[in-house]
């Protein structure tokens, strides 16, 4: 029996909340973090080798499903869930980001976007009925509405003429989206760096009526501080009793910040793309496992992590498959960056549930400014 896709706010602290989302492949706890799955797999990683380090809901990509192997054809296979056997809840963004960022040779007009394949050149069409329509076939338990991700830095009249137009798309996107059960469609709230934008962004999506809401076009080289004065003032303009999803961020501070701003759901390609290139997110600061110094280190990368990583192994002989372009250095280093996150937000809910989150701020900051080397 598939039950509604349902929000349920557990406790608060401060502007923080501590909720539960329900949808048709199961439940995720909120603040949750996404790894994102771009081709139909988390890099380096097996499904159960993700849902390992905690993770209840991962990401997929529109843009490149359809391009390779097709939305279609991922349809024909039973869907998403089966064709990558991820059992678990998956979120899909709309395809309009990788647009953008992408490819070359695109023509944007009122309908939607053509581009060109950055894989063959070959010329696709994404609008927001279509990009609804992908997510459909893939079985998407959450459908992102199709938006302009607003180039940054761009002038108050260029943010307002995108955020306009990607509204007129989330009212197409909401018309094209059939209700189903346990599933959710998100509108998406654009407008750069311009409190009003934002705000009138927020209004015009809340009166469609969305299942979520997700902040967009942040991440994009405004600065943090930048990006928490926007959540500022966007976040309070949104529903209280729906999920709200901070889209491409972040870093583990940007979402300690983000939760403290009343965020519930996070993606971002960090932890996996770090781990493919040596780089361990740790309690005591992000740690280059190429560097020399862990050549003969007998010590654990991070001695409070429970993973794979950190109870099989030596910081040296991380630092030795690092340095022999082993694969299992990108395998064992994504397992542990995935597992830091998870173990983040396992403690964020927590904080957030015994009212401690300010307590946990400063211990999160304290540990992460003393560094990996004051640890020796
Ligand atoms: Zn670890």
């Amino acid at each position: 029996m598939v039950s509604a896709f349902a929000f349920t706010l557990l406790a608060r602290d401060g502007a923080a909340r501590r909720g539960r989302m329900e949808t048709a492949h199961g439940a995720v706890d909120t603040p949750a973090f996404m790894p994102v799955g771009t081709a139909a797999t988390v890099k380096a990683m097996r499904p159960e080798d993700v849902a390992a380090t905690g993770a209840q809901i991962i990401l997929g990509n529109t843009y490149h499903l359809m391009l390779r192997p097709s939305a279609e054809r991922i349809a024909a296979l039973g869907g998403l869930h089966k064709f990558m056997n991820w059992p678990g809840p998956i979120l899909t963004d709309s395809g309009g980001f990788q647009v953008m960022s992408l490819t070359k040779l695109r023509k944007l007009s009122e309908s939607g976007v053509t581009f060109r394949s950055h894989l063959d050149g070959a010329r696709f069409e994404l609008t927001p009925e279509r990009a609804v329509e992908i997510q459909h076939l893939l079985g998407s338990d959450i459908t992102m509405a199709f938006d302009e991700c607003t180039p940054f830095p761009a002038e108050e009249a260029a943010a307002q003429n995108s955020m306009e137009l990607s509204m007129r798309w989330a009212e197409r996107s909401k018309r094209a989206y059939g209700p189903r059960p346990g599933h959710a469609l998100f509108g998406i709230v654009q407008g750069g760096v311009y409190p009003e934008l934002r705000r009138r962004s927020a209004a015009a999506l809340r009166d469609l009526g969305f299942d979520g809401y997700a902040v967009g076009g942040l991440a994009v080289g405004e600065g943090q501080s930048t990006m928490f004065g926007v959540l500022d003032v966007t976040v309070p303009a949104l529903p209280e009793d729906r999920p709200r999803y901070l889209m491409g961020v972040g870093k583990p501070d940007d979402i300690l910040g983000a939760v403290r701003r009343g965020i519930d759901l996070f993606d971002c390609v960090l932890p996996t793309r770090s781990g493919r290139t040596a780089q361990a997110f740790t309690r005591r600061g992000t740690v280059n496992l190429r560097n020399a110094r862990h050549a003969a280190d007998p010590r654990p990368l991070d001695a409070d992590c429970g993973c794979a990583a950190c109870t099989g192994y030596s910081r040296a002989y991380l630092h030795h498959v690092v340095r022999a372009g082993e694969i299992l250095a990108a395998m064992l280093l994504t397992i542990h960056n995935l597992r830091y996150y998870q173990d983040l937000m396992a403690g964020l809910r927590g904080a957030i549930e015994a009212g401690t989150l300010d307590a946990f701020a400063q211990l999160f900051a304290r540990e992460q400014d003393a560094g990996d080397i004051a640890a020796l």
